[in-house]
């Protein structure tokens, strides 16, 4: 069946200045990690992807590696461009990453140039594309010099690859490593993309939170519902198709008493809020426009709906902020 995007999708949703960039993200971010690979029914993610960009949600999220097999995600999404998202290119924000396991040998991993422009090449390939607009290295490599990494970023915006450029997971300390450099290459930085979320807080005890806003680099904070536990999800136990009962990269021994009371005491003030408990713990992210957008994964379109709402009450009082300080400490 062919599909039509919703007419009023830019209604629905909030899109947020990038740094100091001419780049606007929705303040909701979908992210393919997870439930994009060949062991999930091609009609789910279409579903997922569809449902999204009714929503407002222009930007996807992938890497070199999202799957299993490594690599799928990037192939299923690059039939979804072609099936469903065909016309709308330019209507999309589309990255990918590398800097994990990829392909054997010692050019498959890490921050070199060798595997930086290779793997983008790939990446193109199997989604389709011309172009990524933004493209990451995953992880700072300890081992390769960090202007190569970013000499091979600057060169897959002047070649043409990508767009924008980002990083994910470097500290504050190497950020601002990355950030001179890439000055001096002439190719700023646009975003980058940290763990955070209520349970997570690394970002802010590293500096690298205010790092980011001091230099006007944009952020988009993954895992912002600590991969489903800020749901009511696991309340009752762990259901058969959730993340946790799946093997997955989530360890179901994190999901102990004491951390679901907590979770328990954080649904009591969504609910206090008039919101779900994940839209909160997507709210919390974007509070104050601290972090640009939040990036979601999502196992159902349902999910998805319920995390756009998210931007209904993105405000908080000083009084529910140290509620939750209170509720995260325990
Ligand atoms: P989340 O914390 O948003 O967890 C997503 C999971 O939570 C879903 O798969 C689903 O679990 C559950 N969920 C989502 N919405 C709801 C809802 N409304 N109600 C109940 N349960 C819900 O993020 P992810 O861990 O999926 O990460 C998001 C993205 O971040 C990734 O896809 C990837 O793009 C990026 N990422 C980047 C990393 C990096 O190193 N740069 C590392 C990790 C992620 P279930 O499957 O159980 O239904």
């Amino acid at each position: 069946k062919r599909y039509i995007p919703a007419e009023d999708r830019y209604d629905k949703m909030v899109y947020r200045r990038c740094g100091k960039s001419g780049l606007k993200l929705p303040a909701v971010s979908l992210g393919l990690w997870h439930n994009f690979g060949e062991d999930t029914p091609h009609q789910t993610k279409r579903a997922i992807c569809q449902t999204a960009f009714d929503l407002g949600i222009t930007h996807f999220d992938l890497a070199n590696n999202y799957g299993p097999p490594f690599g799928s995600a990037e192939e299923a999404f690059g039939q979804i461009l072609k099936q469903d998202f065909a016309g709308y290119r330019d209507e999309l924000i589309i990255s990918s990453k590398a800097g994990y396991d990829m392909w054997a040998g010692p050019y498959g991993e890490w921050g070199s140039r060798k595997y930086l422009i290779a793997s983008c090449d790939q990446s193109l390939k199997r989604m389709g594309l011309d172009y990524v607009d933004i493209f990451y290295s995953h992880r700072f490599d300890p081992e390769t010099p960090l202007e190569e990494t970013m000499m091979a970023l600057d060169h897959i915006v002047r070649s043409g690859r990508a767009l924008y450029i980002g990083i994910s997971s470097y500290n504050s300390q190497r950020t601002r490593e990355a950030v001179a450099i890439l000055k001096d290459l002439g190719t700023p930085l646009l975003i980058h993309q940290p763990s955070y979320n209520i349970l997570n807080r690394w970002v802010e005890h590293d500096g690298l939170k205010d790092t980011l806003a001091e230099l006007g680099v944009g952020s988009i904070a993954f895992t912002p519902l600590a991969q489903g536990i800020l749901t009511k999800k696991y309340l009752g136990g762990i259901p058969e198709t959730s993340r946790a009962a799946q093997g997955k990269s989530l360890d179901p021994a994190t999901i102990t008493p004491s951390a679901l009371e907590s979770v328990r005491a954080l649904d009591a003030l969504a609910q206090k809020r008039g919101q779900t408990l994940a839209q909160m713990a997507i709210a919390w992210v974007l509070r104050e426009g601290g972090i640009t957008t939040a990036l979601i994964g999502a196992s159902k379109p349902e999910q998805v709906v319920d995390c756009a709402g998210a931007i209904g009450n993105l405000d908080f009082t000083a009084e529910e902020l140290a509620e939750i300080d209170r509720i995260a400490q325990e």
